[in-house]
């Protein structure tokens, strides 16, 4: 399909792993595309959290891609789970591997997007410059925009977001760090900046539940064995729940003895890492079924942190294990038994302001050097308000998703034509290993770009509707609403309280797709 009137046939925003694929699988369509990307090189997420200890949380060989068989066989990873530098090489070299880089424009922030009836969109940048395509595909993560909480007061030594980490890395040996927050980000980077730093403070608000990864060298003979058995398992990840190879059990909680029960947990927590969660089929449905497997990280937590006082602080509650997203950690708790490493409980005392020379609590204040803001993300709405979006008649996502994201299917939303959010809010996305949930999304577009054939497309109003209640309906039936989580956009203040994601299983979620494509694109509308 030629260009026609507008610069592109399709813009790309964002060159992780969404958008590198996007630009693949559109030039094998022969469609003229061009991503644009704000970071430095490309990467996404793996190009901005370059934190102490930042590695991935699903195993190596099931975050990554499937979509050609050359690449899997030709790349090594070196760990059961990769840290971030190595998946950053692993997408520098699918940048180079399949020539993606000249159609890649770094260093350019999307800024605004205008939808101009009949048929293009206005993109505009940071720096003024101004591109059209026919289609637009957003590839921007869901968790790209950095929350700093802005406290009261001046710190006068350098601080960090976990996510804006420098690309030239920061010395931290040596330096009395403050770590506020104890999301995924906080529990990766406290143990390892323990090691070289003088003091570590961590400032906890909310207590998380976290299980051990287990990390270690990738065995040869699994790789071989993965590499091997590389298309039953992909469909295996594609058919799953949440795109892990997790072997869940079908067995309740409830309907096992205490000794049985005790048993899987303890397998589970010994194998490390997300895993853990499906010890059971109820635990995230049923809060009784779920307290089992609080109590279980609970008494874990006594076991290791030798101090009493600090292990009981370290004990979540409040929440649902499995209803935030779960920590996978490399020695977090025993960090505390660390003299180095102290914590400070904003539950009794919370931070009063940022002093010249530390962090004043309630109680005193900590004097610190550098300060860690390990405060997480504006998630999944806030990288696509982050763009002032307009679509029919001017009409602005920001004020469409005012109340909450609506969406048909995560895919396109109603009234913005030739829009497609890949991983958008009403997708599996962050409830999944998100390289499934990704490819899933790119081939899905892709197909529907080249049966559309340049027509226009979009989402049936009365079709959004149902998929919406449906995704608020089926995430009413599990735990997850009883969280102040961000999925919940509970993080942010002022944000609506949506459970964004939706939670049937990218299994399922991917039957509907394809579903909707055989039937000719069943609540879209074409022009
Ligand atoms: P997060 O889970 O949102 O955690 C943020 C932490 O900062 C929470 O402990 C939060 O406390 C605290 N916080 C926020 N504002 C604060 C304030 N004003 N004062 C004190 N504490 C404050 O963010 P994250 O750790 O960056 O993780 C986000 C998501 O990214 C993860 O859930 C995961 O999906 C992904 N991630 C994955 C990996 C991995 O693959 N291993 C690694 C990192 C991140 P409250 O809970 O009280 O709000």
């Amino acid at each position: 399909m030629p260009a026609g009137s507008t610069d592109h046939d399709v813009i790309i925003i964002g060159a992780g792993f969404a958008g590198l694929y996007m630009l693949h699988r559109l030039r094998g369509l022969g469609m003229a595309a061009r991503v644009l990307e704000a970071g430095g090189g490309v990467g996404g997420t793996w190009y901005w959290n370059r934190y102490p200890g930042a590695r991935c949380d699903v195993e190596s060989l099931q975050y990554s891609y499937s979509f050609a068989d050359d690449l899997q066989r030709e790349w090594t990873w070196t760990e059961r789970y990769a840290a971030q530098p190595e998946i950053l090489r692993y997408l520098d070299y699918v940048a180079d591997r399949f020539d993606l880089r000249p159609d890649i424009q770094l260093d350019t922030r999307v800024t605004a997007a205008s939808w101009d009836a009949p048929g293009t969109w206005r993109v505009e940048t940071g720096g003024g410059e101004r591109l059209s395509a026919r289609y637009l595909v957003t590839a921007v993560g869901c968790l790209s925009v950095a929350n700093l909480p802005g406290l009261p007061g001046s710190f006068r030594g350098p601080s960090y977001h976990t996510g804006r980490w420098p690309a030239d890395g920061v010395d931290l040996s040596g330096r009395r760090v403050a770590v506020i927050g104890t999301g995924s980000s906080g529990i990766q980077s406290i143990p390892v900046i323990a090691e070289s730093a003088e003091h570590v403070t961590v400032f906890q608000r909310t207590p998380n539940f976290s299980v051990p990864a287990r990390n270690g060298p990738l065995s040869p003979e699994y790789e071989q064995w993965f590499k091997a058995n590389h298309q039953d398992l992909r469909r295996q990840l594609r058919t799953s729940h949440s795109g892990l190879l997790a072997s869940p059990n079908p067995d309740s909680a409830l309907a096992v003895t205490d000794e049985v029960r005790g048993r899987e947990f303890e397998a589970r927590w010994e194998r490390g890492g997300l895993g853990f969660l499906g010890s059971f089929s109820d635990l995230l449905v049923n809060e009784e079924a779920n307290r089992t497997a609080a109590g279980f990280v609970h008494d874990k937590i006594r076991a290791t942190v030798r101090n009493p006082a600090v292990a009981e602080r370290l004990l979540p509650g409040g929440h649902p294990i499995g209803s935030k997203r779960l920590c996978v950690d490399t020695g977090y708790y025993a960090a505390y038994n660390r003299p180095n490493v102290t914590l400070a409980d904003l539950r009794t005392a919370p931070i009063r302001e940022l002093t010249p020379g530390g962090v004043r609590t309630a109680e005193r204040e900590h004097p610190v050097d550098v300060i860690v803001y390990a405060t997480g993300f504006d998630a999944m709405t806030g990288p696509l308000l982050a763009i002032d979006i307009r679509g029919e008649g001017g009409l602005s996502l920001r004020d469409k998703w005012r109340a909450g994201p609506r969406s048909y299917l995560g895919l396109m939303s109603a009234g913005f034509p030739n829009l497609f959010t890949i991983t958008g809010p009403g997708s599996p996305s962050v409830l999944s290993n998100m390289i499934v949930s990704i490819e899933q999304h790119v081939d899905w577009i892709a197909e529907c770009l080249e049966r559309l054939d340049g027509r226009v497309i979009d989402a049936d109003p009365q079709a959004e509707d149902a998929w919406v209640e449906q995704v608020n309906e089926i995430a009413k039936l599990t735990l997850f609403p009883r969280a102040d989580s961000w999925y919940m956009g509970a993080n942010i203040p002022g944000k609506p309280r949506v459970f964004m994601p939706y939670v049937g299983g990218v299994g399922v979620y991917r039957d509907k797709c394809s579903e909707v494509a055989a039937k000719d694109y069943q609540g879209f509308l074409r022009s």
